[in-house]
């Protein structure tokens, strides 16, 4: 493939966003992004520089002043702090909590889409998150949004270790002013409460290549400009 193509994955906290970006980037060869990992990290930041998440002006100031880059390792993209990529550390429930409040500040959406926007330095892209089909890669063709029933979600993060409240994440992505979570125009919602990861990826996979066949006869190649 000559020119890069976005996949863009969207959708709930927990819903299987990661599984599936990743199955979905290894079958096509395509570099993966995480960008909620983006988001946390800047949390996590945050927390170790002990300015208060739920602050804006002190968030913002901190999202100019940190020195973070993009890099890629073995086909994942990474973003780095002081050149250092914080791990696991981002997994934690106070991360996690941190992570909400931060992602509303105008000012860290606009520094985060830039960066995402750049990773297509990197060729083609399967981003996960929540604005991935609305706001950072609007026009690409090939958006999905997942979701499964809150259970299922609560069982499957409590399954990693972590217990959270997702609903009360998930609202405030929800109603969040800049960028909110929501379905994108055009994207494929797919709830895979009952669907095994395979299951879920397979119909992704399936869905990107109908789609490209489809814009390959009508003239288009499907690709980013
Ligand atoms: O996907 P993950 O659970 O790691 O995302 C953590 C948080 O980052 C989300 O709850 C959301 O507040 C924020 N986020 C976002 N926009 C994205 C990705 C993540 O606001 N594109």
């Amino acid at each position: 493939m000559k020119h890069p193509i976005v996949i863009a994955i969207d959708g709930t906290s927990a819903s299987g966003k990661s599984t599936n970006a990743k199955l979905v980037a290894k079958a096509l060869g395509f570099v993966h992004v995480d960008t909620g990992a983006m988001y946390r990290t800047l949390a996590w930041y945050c927390l170790q520089q002990y300015v208060n998440p739920e602050d804006p002006k002190a968030v913002a100031a901190t999202c100019r002043r940190w020195k973070a880059s993009l890099a890629n390792v073995d086909g994942h993209v990474h973003l780095l702090v002081d050149g250092k990529d914080p791990g696991n550390e981002l997994r934690t429930s106070e991360v996690s909590a941190a992570t909400s409040h931060i992602a509303v500040v105008p000012k860290v959406r606009d520094w985060m889409k830039q960066k995402q926007r750049e990773c297509i330095q990197f060729g083609s892209l399967v981003m996960e998150g929540r604005d991935i089909g609305t706001n950072v890669f609007p026009e690409t063709d090939y958006k999905f949004y997942l979701d499964a029933h809150i259970e299922e979600r609560t069982k499957r993060r409590a399954a990693e270790g972590v217990n959270e409240n997702l609903a009360a994440r998930d609202q405030r992505d929800s109603q969040r002013a800049a960028a909110p979570l929501m379905i994108a125009l055009g994207a494929k919602v797919i709830n895979n409460s009952t669907l095994t990861s395979a299951e879920t990826s397979g119909l992704i996979l399936a869905e990107v290549r109908r789609r490209l066949e489809a814009s390959r006869n009508a003239g288009r190649d499907g690709v980013m400009r």
